[in-house]
């Protein structure tokens, strides 16, 4: 067969919620997918923990699945591009491949007394100034120190013989067949452990958090080679030639590749992520500085940098006000809900129901409704908090404006939440700029796709594959905007009221 005849990329999107595989032909668009949700165990409060086998069990039925049903053969696939759920972790036995423990979902916060530890005995600065993250239970770091630490007491494992990683280096050592250990600079920018500016890991904290530099992976650029496909897997081997974290490779499928380009991404959580271009940038606002991808252009590696603001809860609260209150049955039914009043009746939500994150950072904040009356009904409520989702964007978009200088002038979206229309609009009304939405929604997964098939040569201009990306609709600031952005100050007032509700 010749290369001409590998028309086909698939990009494999593990997830928080589920794994998916999705072939993408030579245009772009999507020719198949496959998608199974994944079970998630909560063994104590606070807590979250995924089977990494169940993840790789699934990972294979998605691949396999979706070769099945498109008829497309895997020798017609060019290359694999991978995207992750980020910071979540484990640790695994190199000879049998068994993980030595459940894996720890980024959500998990058994560590945060850890953090305050470290954090009374003064290495916030240190953490922030070497790796651009707030010492925080979210990030990798403290959760491989207590997977060792339970290893230790609890595991017949050689510490020799474990090897560290996030998801993507548990996917991409098992479809090698155990022969690649390695990790890309965005998925590792998040474990707490790389440094920034060297773009390796940090002996100074590797020390810090007792993890042994041998247990962890390589760290290579985004776009490139990372190995090939074990034959047994598919029958072919497959090169793996882009390995992103998630949230960055949504940004690369939204063309956001010069400072000053934005998305945000509206799933469970919501996460704005602003390319900064060469420079780290650094936050005055407590935003994160990340790596967004790295490559080699003409010989010479190229870093693209981003800051990030992470909001734990948004699609989150929309479930639970179809799960945990019932007051909706659908997800998609807030939306004409919402529209039904004319404005929110007084009320206001903060949606602080795992805590509040960026620019906050306050785990022992809680959700709270504030401004009832009695003549708040059941449609203001729901308007409430999908407002809340936007004012929660607009206070990271204000963070971003003051630490970039120069103001954002239009949002790209992607994810769930964002089928939502008066969401967006309202997003747009309180940001005062376009919201721009794309056909299609799986941007992490085009991001990934979109890189391994520039990498192999499948496309050759990253900005004619993006550029080429169908625009659903562009939300334009209304009349609405000027009391959306009123009400933005008097929500604001109602989050301090919602800060430090538990001390721990
Ligand atoms: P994730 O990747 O985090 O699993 P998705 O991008 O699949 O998230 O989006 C799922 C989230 O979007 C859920 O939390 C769901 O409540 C929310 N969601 C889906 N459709 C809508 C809608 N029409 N309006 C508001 N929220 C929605």
């Amino acid at each position: 067969m010749t290369t001409q005849q590998k028309n086909y990329v698939m990009a494999l999107d593990l997830g928080t919620t589920g794994n998916r595989a999705i072939i993408f032909d030579h245009t772009g668009a999507i020719a198949g997918q496959a998608y199974k949700e994944l079970p998630q165990s909560y063994p104590q409060p606070g807590w979250v923990e995924h089977d990494p086998k169940h993840i790789w069990d699934d990972t294979k039925w998605a691949m396999k699945r979706v070769l099945a049903d498109t008829g497309i053969s895997a020798e017609s696939i060019a290359a694999i591009g991978l995207t992750v759920q980020r910071e979540t972790c484990l640790l695994w036995d190199k000879t049998t491949g068994k993980p030595i423990h459940p894996a720890i979902v980024w959500q998990d916060r058994r560590t945060a007394s850890f953090c305050k530890e470290l954090e009374a005995a003064g290495h916030v600065e240190e953490v922030y100034d070497r790796t651009g993250l707030v010492l925080d239970a979210y990030f990798s770091a403290t959760k491989l120190h207590w997977l060792l630490d339970w290893a230790k007491q609890h595991s017949d494992v050689p510490l020799e013989n474990m090897l560290a990683g996030t998801v993507d280096t548990w996917a991409l050592w098992n479809l090698t067949g155990g022969k690649i250990h390695r990790t890309d600079h965005s998925n590792a920018s998040r474990t707490m452990l790389l440094n920034l500016e060297t773009q390796k890991w940090d002996e100074k904290l590797l020390d810090l958090f007792g993890i042994p530099a041998h247990i962890m992976p390589e760290v290579q650029s985004s776009l490139g080679e990372f190995g090939v496909t074990d034959a047994s897997l598919l029958g072919v081997e497959i090169p793996v030639t882009a390995i992103f974290g998630d949230q960055q490779a949504a940004l690369y499928a939204h063309g956001c590749d010069r400072p000053g380009l934005l998305k945000c991404t509206y799933g469970t959580g919501a996460f704005l992520v602003v390319n900064t271009g060469a420079d780290i940038a650094r936050s005055q606002h407590r935003l994160l500085s990340t790596i967004a991808w790295t490559q080699m252009v003409d010989g010479k590696p190229k870093t693209d940098y981003a800051l990030e603001g992470s909001m734990f809860t948004a699609g989150a609260c929309i479930q639970w006000l179809r799960d945990g209150l019932g007051i909706i049955k659908t997800a998609g039914d807030s939306d004409p809900l919402a529209q039904s009043v004319p404005d929110n009746g007084g009320a206001y939500f903060v949606p602080a129901l795992s805590g509040l994150g960026a620019p906050h950072w306050d785990m022992g904040a809680r959700g709270a409704f504030l401004g009832l009356t009695r003549g708040v009904e059941k449609a203001h409520m729901v308007r409430a908090v999908l407002e809340a989702i936007a004012f929660q964007a607009r206070e990271v978009v204000e963070a971003i404006n003051s630490d970039c200088g120069t103001p954002i002038k239009t949002l790209k979206v992607d994810g769930g939440a964002c089928n939502n229309d008066f969401l967006m609009q309202f997003q747009a009304d309180v940001l005062g700029i376009p919201v721009e939405r794309p056909a299609v929604l799986d941007a992490t997964a085009q991001g990934a796709a979109f890189g391994a098939g520039l990498a192999v040569g499948l496309w050759d201009d990253y900005h004619t594959i993006v550029g080429d990306r169908p625009i659903d609709k562009t939300f334009e600031p209304s009349v609405g905007a000027a009391s959306a952005q009123n009400n933005f100050a008097i929500w604001q007032d109602a989050v301090g009221r919602t800060k430090n509700w538990i001390v721990s």
